[in-house]
């Protein structure tokens, strides 16, 4: 057991929250870290802005021996937590590079003599030798990390500094440590416990959860659709923000707003300071009801009646949503959050994504070109354009994230020219030739796939038939989330969804264990090898050649689940893909895996609902499925369904379905996705894709005749 543990606590922590705090209880999560902290465990702490951190580490402080030392990288904000320290006669001091040595050392002093409980300090100040040697005679009795996030390259808030922490921890003697950040996806919280090197740490994600919000994710799959559902919503709640991807489509998308009588505004990075500072200022006035943007708007939106917020196409990552989603009833009245969801959007944000991450050999393509046109003083005043143009790349987005990328190591160095939009150049290391630039290509590659798994991510979600509050806390990593009552999925539900019970728990989790046997686990996540069909087969322990001969009669798992029949699997993994518990990944041939839910799900976790089929039915509904003969009116109808599927994807209509295809849905007439699954010529993808409108027809024309 480790020295932590036999920490002695020099006072309660329920009394000092009350005499120097003056608090009465404590906010949401924060019992539980505290518990945690003065029981002397290393620890990661993710709560929101506001939600109540600073207490975490401070009333722990004064509670321990000893002196806590507290991290945090704005000086300005350093100074303010100090000030308030100290009204609160709590012994606290800051050391930063605003203070001179001498003092600086009279401080160190102080700690060494008990003169102090909390010291905040700089990160840069971890960098000099001499500052860690002085802190080896000091008995730190806790190491907090504020805004921990900033020791991730991935993270939004990078700083190198950071970096050196964990070194520092061990230099002097790996005091106990907690991090605490108000954002962090899975990935940076675990390059957290790595950069400082936790041990055996607690993690308490806590406080994300909206209640007040109700989530809604819309399937929508042309234009009119989309506008036909805005005009509904902005009809109904009035005041709201509008997220579009692109500055064209603000400008679209507020022109027809505006066309409808509605007083709006639009918002993007394409309009100059003077423009959108004003717009803002029309929009917290309320002078207008609407605002239309793209992501660059809302930072300091401080309007708290914002009743919707509807997303007209998919954002790029399941952060960035709630981020701009969380905009909406900040006055803690009721709001809605719409998505409108069509799957050819993500295409404009693998496009932001390829201008994000411009590589290497595009970074040293702009950098030769800089080289190239820079005047004798080593400058240039070109355009984005014109600098997209020279270094023969195609992507503007790509060179303005070059451009950044050279800046920040110091490359290059960007300046406003008075008097023009455009900025200039000017090289700091003209010698350094494109070739000997010093880019971290691996961190590059990295960095270019997390942000593709953040979008797949964010995907998953918007196909999955979950609770949405509830899928989001669970990625953000909140444990034990609950379903919210108030999302569509809640909403609809029918009272069909439910939990399992421990026999279909234990089916479930046998089932993915055959996916995970016949999947492959990168670093970035699950990936598929086979499709449904094959895993089903494995599972029934089919001896079929094409099972025989990939060697799937070896696996573990193989006829594990033979009992069920083959058609109540198929049922139940189509429910386990509504659920999000399994994913399927649309290519050349659709292949089936895990997704993270599903993989917490074979683990053991039981924090999930389904719309469970009926044992048996499956098998006998696709035994059912009969040739009904060939109606023209029937034929007729639907093909006029794939007429408009298919202009809505913008592709012939053949690649929706073929008329054989066509005409065996008229004559077998199936009544869901499953059973339209045994109509020759309809696949997995292909029936998730565009299906429904299909059986749509049919039921109706069903109920007709
Ligand atoms: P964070 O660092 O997470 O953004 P803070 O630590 O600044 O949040 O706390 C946010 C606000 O909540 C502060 O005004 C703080 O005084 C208040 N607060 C924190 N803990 C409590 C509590 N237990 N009871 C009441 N108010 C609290
Ligand atoms: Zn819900």
């Amino acid at each position: 057991m480790s020295a932590a543990l036999t920490k002695k606590l020099i006072r309660q922590p329920v009394e000092a929250l009350e005499s120097h705090f003056g608090h009465s209880g404590f906010l949401d999560g924060q019992d539980r870290v505290i518990e945690q902290i003065t029981s002397g465990r290393d620890g990661l702490v993710v709560m929101p802005t506001g939600g109540g951190k600073s207490l975490c580490y401070q009333l722990p402080a004064l509670c321990f021996e000893g002196v806590t030392l507290v991290v945090s990288p704005l000086i300005a904000l350093m100074k303010d937590q100090v000030d308030a320290l100290v009204a609160k006669e709590i012994p606290a001091t800051l050391i930063n590079s605003t203070v001179a040595w001498e003092e600086q050392k009279d401080r160190l002093n102080g700690m060494r003599d008990g003169r102090y409980k909390l010291v905040y300090v700089a990160p840069e100040r971890f960098r000099a030798e001499s500052f860690l040697r002085a802190l080896e005679g000091v008995e730190v009795s806790l190491f907090a990390v504020d805004e921990a996030h900033c020791l991730s390259q991935w993270g939004h808030d990078f700083r190198p500094d950071y970096l050196r922490l964990g070194k520092a921890l061990r230099k002097i003697g790996k005091p106990q440590c907690v991090a605490l950040t108000a954002t962090a996806t899975p990935a940076v919280r675990a390059d957290i416990l790595e950069v400082l090197g936790l041990e055996n740490p607690f993690e308490v994600v806590s406080g994300f959860s909206r209640p007040n919000l109700s989530l809604a994710i819309t399937a929508v799959d042309k234009k009119a659709q989309k506008l036909a559902r805005l005009r509904e919503v902005v009809g109904v709640h009035k005041t709201g923000i509008i997220y579009c991807a692109t500055r064209k489509k603000v400008e679209e998308v507020s022109e027809t707003l505006a066309s409808w009588g509605m007083r709006v505004i639009a918002y993007h990075g394409g309009m100059s300071d003077s423009e959108r500072e004003e717009a803002q200022n029309v929009f917290l006035r309320r002078e207008a009801d609407v605002a239309v943007a793209t992501n660059a708007f809302g930072m300091g939106i401080d309007r708290a009646d914002v009743r919707f917020v509807i997303h007209y196409e998919v954002p790029g990552s399941i952060e960035a949503y709630y981020q701009e989603a969380g905009r909406a009833g900040r006055d803690g009245e009721a709001a809605v959050c719409e998505l409108l969801f069509n799957y050819a959007d993500t295409r404009t944000q693998e496009f932001f994504i390829e201008g994000a991450n411009p590589g290497a050999q595009a970074i040293r393509d702009v950098y030769r070109f800089l080289l190239d046109a820079a005047d004798g003083d080593h400058e240039l005043h070109r355009s984005i354009e014109d600098i997209t143009d020279g270094s023969g790349l195609k992507n503007s987005m790509a060179v303005s994230s070059a451009l950044a990328s050279l800046a920040r190591s110091g490359y290059i160095e960007r300046f406003d020219v008075p008097g023009k939009r455009m900025r200039g150049t000017r090289l700091r290391k003209p010698d350094v030739f494109p070739e000997s630039l010093d880019l971290n290509e691996e961190a590059l590659e990295e960095k270019e796939r997390r942000d593709r798994e953040k979008l797949k991510a964010m995907v998953e979600m918007c196909y999955a038939r979950s609770c949405r509050q509830q899928w989001i806390l669970e990625y953000f990593g909140e444990e034990d989330a609950e379903t919210c009552g108030t999302c569509d999925v809640c909403r609809d539900d029918g009272g069909d969804d439910r939990e399992p019970t421990d026999e279909e728990h234990l089916i479930v989790r046998k089932a993915l264990s055959g996916v995970a046997r016949m999947s492959r686990k990168t670093s970035s996540g699950w990936e598929g090898k086979f499709g449904r069909g094959k895993i089903v087969m494995m599972l029934m322990g089919s001896r079929s050649q094409e099972v025989v001969a990939a060697g799937l009669d070896q696996l573990s798992t193989y006829g594990l689940l033979k009992d069920q029949g083959s058609g109540y699997l198929n049922a139940l993994f189509r429910a386990m893909g509504d659920a999000g518990l399994v994913r399927t990944e649309a290519g050349e041939y659709p292949l089936l895996t895990l997704s993270d839910r599903g993989e917490r799900v074979m683990q053991g976790g039981r924090n999930y609902r389904m719309s469970w089929p009926e044992r048996g039915v499956g098998a006998v509904a696709s035994a059912d499925l009969e040739d009904r003969g060939f109606d023209p009116a029937l034929y007729s109808a639907l093909r006029d369904v794939r007429t408009k599927v298919a202009k809505a994807e913008g592709v012939p209509p053949y690649v929706v379905f073929n008329n054989r295809t066509l005409e065996a849905l008229a004559r077998y007439q199936p009544r869901s996705l499953d059973e339209a699954l045994s109509v020759p010529g309809i696949g997995e993808v292909k029936a998730q894709r565009y299906l429904r409108g299909f059986l749509a027809v049919l039921k109706d024309w069903k109920a007709a005749n």
